[in-house]
């Protein structure tokens, strides 16, 4: 039978579709064959010798060969840093400049590499890298959101093979980001603890949905799970914001992120992905109601127009098999 189900932080419900409910392992099968990607490209921008078709970086890691990781200004970005925050209304409706900051991180000059196939100091330098960036900008006066992700595969939303994830900050926290921290708020004031902690102590107490754990993180798939495989990496102790992640902290993200992607990336075939860093907006960086979270999202079924008109995805598999699928994988 069907049922729905709540995420318990947001109040939006999913639909988990017994009927059409798929077993783990024939995911793998539905996914199209990527082509195998050459170390080196000599028309990528991001290859090294090419550093002159990307804005100077703004952060460099080095190791003995040249640059091992490089962080520069987005040549393409949505936004711009030298635009201002005013609004302008023009009868009902309401423009404002279109400031932002939004910046590429280049996490290995290998052409052919990914986070679940790259060396454990390459994954390390990429988180560092985020650390750095979030840090850097969140200095901006007029940044509220700062959003580190990354797109893999042209599911995912990529037409570039190179290795990278993004950073854009804005100078506004969106209803969708804002509605998870005013309920995140609503928790703290009725029951005087955060929301997220309490969903991880209750994960952590049914345990069929967890997929790995260390010293600092566990990584699950969400009781509401929108999609298949969706996961979650989220800190052991409260923390509000992924900008005070501090250096034992950056080596267990960075070794159980590259855990589950390895695992998704073999037991899925490689699939086209996103994650997101979600994060307290950096004038909230303490707070006690909110804690910072990553969720990857393997992009293995296409939402369709009932997602989009009710914002209730349906899910065609169950949570509990896909973190056991992924648990008992070994990588
Ligand atoms: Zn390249
Ligand atoms: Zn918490």
């Amino acid at each position: 039978m069907p049922e729905f189900r709540q995420n318990f932080a947001t109040k939006e419900w999913v639909i988990i579709a017994t009927e059409r409910a798929r077993r783990p392992d024939t995911f793998r099968h539905s996914q199209r064959e990527r082509k195998n990607p050459p170390p080196f490209d000599p028309q990528c921008p991001f290859c090294p010798g090419n550093e002159d078709k990307t804005p100077a970086a703004v952060f460099q890691i080095n190791d003995d060969g040249g640059w091992a990781l490089r962080a520069v200004p987005n040549k393409y970005a949505a936004l711009a840093e030298d635009l201002g925050t005013q609004r302008t209304h023009e009868g009902l409706f309401l423009r404002a400049g279109g400031y932002g900051i939004a910046e590429v991180i280049i996490e290995t000059p290998a052409h052919d590499q990914n986070p679940a196939t790259m060396g454990r100091e390459s994954i390390r330098n990429v988180v560092l890298a985020y650390r750095n960036r979030y840090t850097d900008i969140s200095l901006h006066e007029k940044v509220e959101l700062i959003t580190v992700f990354r797109n893999h595969g042209s599911r995912a939303g990529t037409s570039l093979e190179h290795p990278h994830s993004q950073v854009i900050a804005t100078p506004i926290t969106p209803p969708h980001v804002r509605d998870q921290i005013y309920q995140a708020r609503i928790s703290y004031d009725t029951f005087g603890s955060c929301i997220y902690c309490d969903m991880l102590a209750e994960e952590i107490r049914q345990q069929e949905r967890i997929i790995m754990e260390n010293d600092n993180f566990v990584a699950y798939c969400p009781f509401a799970s929108r999609s298949p495989f969706e996961a979650r990496i989220i800190p052991k102790l409260h923390r509000g914001s992924f900008g005070n992640i501090n250096d034992e902290e950056v080596n267990a993200f960075s070794h159980i992120l590259q855990e589950v992607l390895k695992k998704i990336y073999t037991g899925l075939g490689d699939p086209d992905y996103n994650f997101i860093i979600r994060s307290a907006p950096v004038q909230d960086s303490n707070v006690k109601h909110y804690h910072w979270y990553t969720v990857i999202v393997p992009r293995l079924t296409t939402p369709a127009g009932f997602e989009m008109g009710t914002g209730i995805y349906i899910n065609v598999s169950y949570p509990e098999q896909c973190a056991r699928f992924l648990r008992e994988l070994s990588t």
